[in-house]
């Protein structure tokens, strides 16, 4: 008998339940016990939709993130905050969001770092390490989870990182080698793995995705180390990979003395047959058949081709699983009720493809017949996409066929193009922009959401919309802002709103993924070739440049990223559908361009966790990416103003790349990193201009005037004074305008005293 298990369970609930719970209790409208309660709630849900499986995880289940649960776990927390007041819960958000619910604004601290869970959307908590880092067992949280789950009748198996994967995820807050601490770390693993078999787990699920990264010797080493020493732990434990092959650490993953390995079979079939060669009798093999990152229907009936055999091979030590964790789909197809029907009948999101899972099952175990029916659905479904009309259009694909490289050539180089630029647009130094979005108040979500439930005429919707422009005009005059933006309050979301105004795309109602912490995104789901039948944003942006004489900036998603954070097609190459992409907002800039639009920035905020996680892999990924960019951007005269915006600043292995961008402004994330990460500018000489975000917009706090200035003057060591822009990290939509105010404030304030101090 082959078994069924999950990796993981989307954890927000299937009407974001968790976000809600997580956002009324830190605004303090909610006690401990209410959020607590909540989760519980979800926690009993997620483990009702599993029960067809032979195992069901436990301990995926975070209020904010698993990594972070991990830090606890193994009791390392960042000394800042250590003595201070309150409960674990509130050291919790202070280390995942700078405070608790209980804290003042004076005794906040500075958040964690956040960064992309390997080429996912979905961010972690980046656990901070020092050569004297110690660790000590909290097994609370996993334990109380575990009993609870046994107590209502799971079959429980827990959940946790692997040590050489949680220091994989580590960052060295001083100069020693993180790896150092492996032999502090390991005693604790094995307490908690004793703690685990005490309180009745069988398997242990030890996620080590590092596995599919390509690792120094030192690293391949430590996964040696780390499972000798746990070899004698009284749990069986399943050692987890996901989100690519093994490559050349497939033996080192086979050969690891463990009970069993789960291997990406998605990403990672070619590889499944040495797999099968090389792993030992004694093991299990959980072959993740279900790809856990999209929401297409699984071919049940050509997985099965392959299965089979497998099964056959493996008999009783097979198992069968999603990739990965579901973390990364939305919960549940049936919520959506408005979703065209041809659409829908190719989609499954997680329930349905943990009952595509147990189809599976009983196809193994019982042969096909057993489920002839469902596999015959099964077989209309993944026919009717093959051939639909709606994904294929012919005239698409012809114009994608004659790019030339000359579309992505703008006129001149960046050195005469910005002084025609300076020229015209007279900014000061260090001029002061946003990102673009202004809060997202709860009047704009209404507004949206009563003009989806046709309870508002669109007339009224614009003029609300352009009441906020308005609004935000208005404000940022005051602020004394130099580069205007419109405030994005007509957008629900920065890739939706273009999915929505393109030929291609499908949307769900409830298709919610979390980002980080209680932030969703839902996205767009791009099923078919792309093509633009009308102008986007021209309209908002004309009317909020009629508002003022400061120059106001023309605002898009950029091609990679709407591609990133699309649900995207898996019929053809991923270039192929940003090519698409890039000819429909090559278009845009165009139009905006000549409605007299001198700035426009086309957001690239996902580029870079669009990289393969192997380096290999990654100079074809950068090519097609920055080539797609390119079109889309430089179509324009070269008086016209280019910029793109980028969510993070590890630019030290992709520098080039962005620069071969050719954007004339890049505005970066920076503030939580001390400015640290712009010590790549040291030794490559960005030809063109930055702003290195000073603001942290993750964070509720606020930046004080001095901090900003002592921010930009490290920027000013690295890159000069003319070249630079004072922003905040990131948009603004997510924070309130009690907090932007003083923020931009003190921002503009900041800027005013470089400029003094610049002479
Ligand atoms: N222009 C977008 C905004 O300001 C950019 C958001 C992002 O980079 N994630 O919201
Ligand atoms: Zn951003």
């Amino acid at each position: 008998m082959a078994l069924i298990h999950n990796l993981g369970f989307p954890r927000i609930g299937a009407r974001r339940e968790l976000k809600f719970a997580l956002e009324t209790f830190w605004k303090g409208q909610a006690s401990d016990a209410e959020l607590l309660g909540t989760a519980k709630q979800l926690r009993t849900h997620n483990w009702q939709a599993q029960q067809a499986l032979d195992w069901v995880p436990v301990g995926d289940f975070s209020l904010y993130d698993q990594v972070l649960d991990m830090s606890f776990t193994l009791g390392n927390l960042p000394d800042r905050v250590e003595g201070l007041e309150g409960s674990e819960l509130d050291n919790y958000f202070r280390v995942a969001r700078g405070r608790s619910a209980n804290d003042t604004d004076c005794n906040c601290i500075h958040a964690g770092e956040m960064t992309k869970w390997f080429d996912t959307n979905y961010h972690y908590i980046v656990p901070e390490v020092t050569a004297n880092t110690t660790f000590s067992l909290n097994a609370e949280r996993i334990l109380s989870q575990l009993a609870e789950a046994q107590a209502a009748g799971v079959k429980a198996k827990p959940v946790i990182i692997g040590p050489v994967t949680y220091l994989w995820l580590s960052k060295e807050k001083d100069t020693s080698n993180r790896l150092d601490l492996l032999s502090k770390l390991l005693p604790v693993y094995g307490q908690l793995l004793d703690k685990l078999a005490d309180a009745g787990a069988e398997w242990v699920q030890i996620d080590e995705p590092a596995l599919v990264t390509e690792l120094d010797e030192d690293w391949q080493r430590a996964f040696e180390t780390a499972y000798h020493v746990l070899r004698s732990s009284r749990v069986k434990l399943l050692l987890a990979t996901y989100f690519g092959t093994l490559k050349e650490n497939l033996r080192l993953a086979c050969n690891l003395p463990v009970d069993g390995l789960h291997v990406d079979a998605v990403r990672g079939r070619d590889e499944l047959r040495v797999v099968l060669d090389w792993l030992p009798e004694y093991k299990v093999l959980s072959v993740g058949a279900i790809n856990g990152r999209n929401i297409w229907k699984t071919d049940l009936n050509a997985t099965l081709d392959w299965l089979e055999p497998v099964a056959q091979k493996l008999g009783e030590r097979l198992w069968i699983a999603p990739s990965c964790s579901l973390l990364h789909v939305p919960v549940d197809l049936d919520s959506e009720q408005k979703l065209d029907t041809d659409i829908r009948s190719w989609l499954a999101f997680a329930k349905q493809k943990l009952a595509e899972l147990s189809v599976l099952g009983k196809a193994i175990n019982q042969g096909r017949a057993a489920v002839g029916d469902e596999l015959a659905a099964n077989k209309v479904a993944v026919d009717s996409r093959k051939n639909s009309e709606r994904v294929h259009n012919p005239q698409v694909k012809a114009t994608v066929k004659n790019i030339t490289a000359e579309l992505g050539q703008r006129q001149s180089p960046y050195v005469e193009r910005i002084a025609k630029q300076r020229a015209h647009l007279k900014l000061p130094l260090y001029p002061t922009t946003t990102i673009g979005s202004f809060p997202q108040t709860p009047d704009i979500r209404k507004a949206r959401l009563a003009l989806k439930k046709q309870e508002m005429s669109a007339e009224q919707y614009t003029a609300t919309m352009r009441a906020e422009i308005e609004h935000a005009v208005s404000e940022q005059e005051k602020l004394g802002l130099d580069v205007l933006v419109h405030g994005e309050a007509e957008r629900n979301d920065m890739v939706e709103y273009f999915g929505e105004q393109l030929e291609g795309y499908a949307f769900s109602q409830f298709g919610w993924v979390q980002s980080y912490g209680s932030r969703c995104v839902k996205p767009p789901i791009l099923f078919g070739d792309i093509s633009r039948p009308k102008a986007m944003t021209v309209e908002w942006i004309q009317y909020a440049q009629s508002l003022t004489d400061k120059p106001m900036k023309g605002m898009l998603t950029g091609p990679v990223t709407i591609l990133n954070w699309s649900f995207v097609r898996d019929d053809q190459p991923r270039s192929e559908s940003c090519l698409q992409l890039a000819l429909a907002v090559r278009q845009e800039v165009l139009d905006l361009e000549a409605a007299g639009v001198n700035i426009i920035q086309i957001d690239e905020a996902a580029l870079r966790e669009g990289l393969p996680l192997r380096k290999s892999a990654w100079q074809s990924y950068l090519d097609w990416a920055v080539e797609s960019f390119r079109i889309a951007a430089n179509g324009v005269a070269d008086e016209t103003q280019i910029h793109t915006h980028m969510c993070y600043s590890e630019f030290n292995d992709i520098i080039e790349a962005i620069a071969h961008m050719d954007a004339d402004v890049i505005t970066i994330e920076t503030s939580r990193s001390d400015m640290e990460l712009l010590n790549v500018f040291e030794e490559f000489e960005y030809p063109n201009e930055i702003g290195p975000g000073v603001y942290d917009i993750h964070s509720p706090n606020i930046p004080s005037v001095e901090q900003a200035v002592k921010l930009m003057t490290k920027a000013a060591e690295r890159i000069p004074a003319e070249r630079l822009w004072v922003n905040p990290d990131c948009g603004l939509k997510t924070r309130q305008w009690e907090e932007v105010i003083p923020a931009l404030q003190n921002m503009v304030s900041a800027a005013k005293t470089l400029r003094k101090n610049a002479g």
